[in-house]
């Protein structure tokens, strides 16, 4: 059994998280943390995460919690040598090198999936194939309105994954005008990025490709916070056979 303690448990995801690692006959639930005392699955919930750390002894922390707090929610999981399995978005590139440069220093493997529904990560692959053969695209992406950071992480992931393979390449009029600010989204590497909050969404994105003549769409719609589940669990399972940093969901399937 692989000792888990979930960080953020009381929250949306944290709670359902809780819930998938106690029903997998692998993975044991040791520990609940968030910031205000509460229970979940069976456990009181603590309000230390160090001090829960050194009382649960877990292999693995899993971190849904927000974008402000995850990085130090990483960095004490990885001095007490927990690896940690992060679906909290928000981390940018020098706070990545940091976690990176803590994995190795403490011989603690980490894991962060900026979306863990397979689905998500099969439109990206498909995205990045896609890109090859028509390189003008814009992603959409639509989230629940209690969502903190924008874009959301999978979209501005798909984007570099996009710009890995399309040739330099710059699409739309050069000498177009944004009459109102912002309105043609955030601009990765060339890519337009957009950003809708409304109630009634979960996680939904969609990459659309155009061409002569044509238009392609793939999107992908998360129902439901279950949809992240097994991704999250298959994740717990491998994150201690891995070296150093690993992101993305796609780097551990089969
Ligand atoms: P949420 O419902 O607000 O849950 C976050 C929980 O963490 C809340 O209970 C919050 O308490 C708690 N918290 C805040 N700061 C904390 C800290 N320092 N230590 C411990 N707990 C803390 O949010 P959510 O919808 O579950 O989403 C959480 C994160 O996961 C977001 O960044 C979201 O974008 C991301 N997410 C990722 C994926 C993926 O596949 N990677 C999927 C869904 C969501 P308070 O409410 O009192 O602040």
């Amino acid at each position: 059994m692989i000792k888990v303690l979930v960080n953020g448990a009381l929250g949306r995801m944290g709670r359902t998280v809780c819930a998938a690692v106690n029903a997998d006959s692998e993975l044991e639930l040791v520990g609940a943390v968030d910031v205000v005392e509460g229970s979940v699955e069976g456990h009181t919930v603590e309000t230390n995460l160090d001090a829960a750390l050194k009382k649960f002894q877990p292999e693995v922390m899993v971190d849904f919690t927000r974008p402000n707090a995850v990085f130090g929610n990483v960095m004490t999981a990885l001095e007490n040598k927990v690896s940690p399995v992060v679906g909290t978005t928000g981390l940018d590139a020098d706070a990545l090198q940091k976690i990176r440069d803590a994995a190795e220093k403490n011989s603690t493997p980490a894991f962060i999936a900026p979306n863990f529904a397979l689905g998500a990560v099969l439109m990206m692959l498909t995205a990045r194939k896609i890109a090859k053969y028509m390189p003008d695209v814009e992603i959409i992406e639509l989230h629940h309105d209690k969502k903190l950071d924008a874009p959301s992480g999978t979209a501005e992931l798909t984007a570099k994954m996009i710009s890995e393979v399309r040739l330099k390449h710059s699409q739309g009029h050069p000498d177009e005008v944004e009459r109102l600010e912002h309105v043609r989204g955030a601009n990765v590497d060339g890519i337009r990025i957009h950003s809708v909050r409304l109630p009634g969404f979960v996680a939904h994105q969609e990459v659309i490709f155009g061409g002569l003549g044509q238009t392609l769409t793939i999107r992908h719609d998360s129902m439901g916070r279950d949809s992240f589940m097994p991704g999250v669990v298959l994740a717990c399972k491998k994150v201690r056979g891995l070296k150093g940093l690993t992101i993305g969901l796609d780097k551990i399937l089969d």
